[in-house]
């Protein structure tokens, strides 16, 4: 076990390191963060920050050394880097299972061996392929880079009129995949986590809803049947058991029909789970900290049904956000990155809610944060 007063370095230097080191801190543990860039969300929070590329495997070991076990809230960094460090100091989750969770085809093929299902999809390597790809799986479909993508980023829906050529170009001819796009009922996610010795514990079903790629709106608990709720569950576990994760997996997911349909795996704390700061028992930022730390799992118990929104770098559009706005209403919660340059699109913070009801819950959220974008 790697007890309260050791050292965590996290990879890293974001919201979800930020996040993660606040829950660290709070339990006593010393946070080393290994970021590019100098003073980011989680290097205002730790202990100690590292700025140097991701590729510079000599800052990386360095980094290693100083710290009692590894942990990731950045999903590319390079597999030599995380070999070297593996050398120095233990990585949760392994390097193994991120290599599986940060390219769609191994993902895929990962689900697909474990009897999970995934939307039709064909690899594509070549304007030709993608050609062939579009007969076999029909339209609509989705073309998506293999790799780097993320927030909708690196991805085309593509229709009968689409132009392939374009569509190939704007995924940079890069490995990629086209998926046939599920008519979805209802996009889901569960964050399961899971130690060493086996542990398994779930944050309950989170119903997402994404604008423009990115998510918006989380409720929990997710408005679905209890058996889709169940099999939601099951899969999270099966999927975090077969690839023996040692800290967090997030899974999202499509409901068609009351049934389950995987779109992708993040081996690290996720956006749908930041309800579980303010609403349940264990964050999934110390369910993280307490897998990687091989220390038993917390209680994930929802108290209360919650809605969070997040609050992206548009609503500085007129200027510095409306805060108090925010906070008339003594049930919402704000939490901020320390992010300094708000940009369209990017996640600055988010606002969560708990109330008597979800529907109360996202009420309190939106009012809030429609209330923050109008001027005082
Ligand atoms: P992703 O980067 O794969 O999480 O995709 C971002 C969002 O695009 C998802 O949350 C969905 O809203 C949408 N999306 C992705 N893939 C599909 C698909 N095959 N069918 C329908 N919608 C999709």
């Amino acid at each position: 076990m790697i007890l309260p007063g050791k050292t965590i370095g996290i990879l890293g230097g974001g919201q979800l390191g930020r996040m993660f080191a606040i829950a660290a801190r709070r339990m006593g543990y010393r946070v080393h963060a290994f970021d590019p860039i100098h003073y980011g969300p989680t290097g205002q929070i730790a202990d100690h920050e590292v700025n140097a590329p991701y590729d510079d495997i000599a800052a990386a070991q360095e980094f290693a050394r100083h710290v009692d076990v590894v942990t990731f809230e950045f999903e590319n960094v390079p597999a030599e880097t995380l070999a070297a460090i593996e050398k120095i100091k233990p990585v949760h989750p392994s390097p193994r299972v991120l290599d599986t969770c940060r390219n769609r085809l191994r993902e895929k093929k990962f689900l697909g061996s474990i009897g999970v299902p995934v939307a039709p999809y064909c690899k594509i390597d070549s304007i030709e392929d993608l050609k062939h790809a579009v007969q076999e799986i029909g339209t609509p479909g989705i073309l998506k880079s293999a790799e780097y993508g993320y927030d909708g980023k690196g991805q085309m829906k593509i229709d009968d009129t689409t132009d392939l050529a374009k569509a190939w170009e704007s995924v940079g001819h890069a490995p990629s995949v086209l998926e046939r796009f599920v008519p979805f009922d209802k996009e889901v996610s569960v964050i399961a986590a899971r130690t060493a010795s086996g542990e398994i514990a779930c944050f309950d079903v989170a119903e997402n809803v994404h604008k423009n790629g990115i998510l918006d709106v989380t409720t929990v608990p997710a408005s679905i049947a209890a058996a889709t709720r169940g099999e939601a569950i099951a899969i999270a576990t099966r999927i975090a058991q077969t690839l023996e994760v040692v800290g967090l997996i997030a899974v999202e997911m499509f409901v068609v029909e009351g049934r389950i349909i995987v779109n992708e795996l993040a081996p690290r704390p996720h956006n749908s789970g930041h309800f579980s700061f303010d609403a349940c028992l264990t964050s999934q930022f110390e369910q993280q900290l307490r897998a990687v730390c091989e220390l038993p799992l917390g209680d994930p118990t929802l108290f209360q049904p919650v809605a969070m929104a997040n609050l992206l770098g548009d609503l500085w559009a007129n200027g510095e956000p409306n805060w108090a706005a925010a906070l008339t209403d003594p049930r919402v919660k704000l939490h901020l990155y320390g992010k300094t340059e708000p940009k369209r699109g990017r996640k600055m913070g988010h606002l969560t809610a708990v109330a008597a009801s979800v529907e109360e819950a996202v009420q309190a959220v939106t009012t809030a944060r429609d209330a923050i974008a109008s001027p005082p």
